[in-house]
């Protein structure tokens, strides 16, 4: 469906989400409805200023259900439609809508344009819904562009509840509020109230005379593993077992710290002399691993053991998928995952 008239292109996909969820007659649980019950109660889309072309999943999904087959066919949506469209908006539940930024960050090389992921909290049909000023937005960000013609937030970005996050650096910290998702180690690309603010020194600055290029593969055998106290080595040691495992991400104690063991330090130094990728990642919202503040920190460098810096599990296990997907020698997997590549690390 296109609208003609129009300042700007947006494609909006549409892959489900509560936004445009209603509720199950009989059961009265929530379920995730077609493209066309979100227009019914959206009269205001015809009034929008941008021209957007609808692109909707057949079957709209709960984002529980997402996985990396999907983050492949939304790169190929939008590397077909690239050339079409100034900006691309995503209608993506909230529950893994962090991860799906996170890939698509990594996926979309150079890209050049902006691909705005948003959702709600509450169904576009009900009365308090927070749908309506999220997707409305969300259409006005993929489409602006700065006075030389270039896209404002050339980037992989999560617009909600007023806020612009960069996408590889949000996390969803809330269940229940509007304002649900945060960015802790960043800080945020804009805010709209009643203008629209851009913070443009923090946008990544794509090289606009470059194509954006587009990665389809992805490894999905990885895990993520949380430390705890009293943690057994019979377990951790049948996980380091399975045959198919390539990474793990392991969220640590404070600044990246790990019970002082030795069959833990042992068991991590054989993963990676196998080749498994072991990224540390702190377990604390905000801050970063710095392993040579405390011994046990140091010795998990001496076990192999790769710093995550100040990066989110969400971009950490999907960087470790994208990794693995693209190379095979684990020495340029163990490199990168130490690089910044779409802005989701900050080095120190
Ligand atoms: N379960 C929903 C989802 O992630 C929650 C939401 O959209 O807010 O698809």
């Amino acid at each position: 469906m296109t609208m003609t008239g129009k300042t700007g292109r947006v494609l909006l996909i549409y892959t489900g989400g509560t936004i445009g969820m209603g509720k199950n007659p009989d059961t009265g649980a929530l379920e995730p409805l077609d493209f066309n019950h979100l227009l019914e109660c959206l009269p205001e889309f015809q009034q929008i200023r941008t021209s957007v072309s609808v692109f909707q999943f057949e079957n709209p999904m709960d984002s529980s259900d997402m996985n990396p087959d999907v983050w492949i066919r939304l790169c190929h949506i939008i590397s077909d439609n690239y050339s079409g469209y100034d900006g691309f908006v995503i209608l993506h539940g909230t529950d893994t809508m962090a991860y799906t930024a996170s890939a698509l960050s990594f996926m979309l090389e150079n890209l050049t344009k902006p691909v705005i992921l948003t959702g709600s909290q509450l169904p576009i049909g009900q009365l308090r819904t927070d749908g309506k000023e999220n997707l409305v937005t969300s259409l006005e960000l993929a489409a602006a562009k700065d006075s030389n013609g270039h896209a404002i937030v050339p980037e992989v970005a999560i617009y909600f509840s007023g806020n612009l996050l960069r996408g590889n650096r949000s996390t969803k910290k809330s269940a229940e509020n509007f304002n649900a998702f945060e960015s802790y180690n960043y800080p945020h690309l804009g805010s709209a109230g009643v203008n629209i603010k851009w913070a443009s020194h923090h946008i990544l600055k794509p090289d606009f005379s470059k194509p954006m290029t587009p990665h389809f593969k992805m490894n999905p055998n990885v895990l993520v593993f949380s430390l705890f106290p009293g943690i057994q080595e019979s377990i951790f040691r049948n996980l380091l077992e399975i045959p198919e495992l390539k990474g793990i991400v392991m969220r640590s104690f404070g600044a990246g710290n790990a019970p002082h063991q030795k069959w833990l330090i042992d068991l991590l130094g054989d993963a990676s002399e196998k080749g498994i990728t072991v990224v540390n990642v702190s377990q604390c919202m905000a801050g970063a691993v710095e392993m040579d503040l405390y011994d046990n920190g140091f010795q998990l460098q001496k076990a192999g053991v790769i710093t995550g810096l100040d990066s989110t599990v969400e971009a950490a296990v999907t960087k470790l998928m994208f990794l693995h997907g693209q190379y095979d020698d684990p020495q340029t997997v163990r490199r990168l995952l130490q690089t910044d590549i779409a802005g989701e690390i900050t080095g120190f």
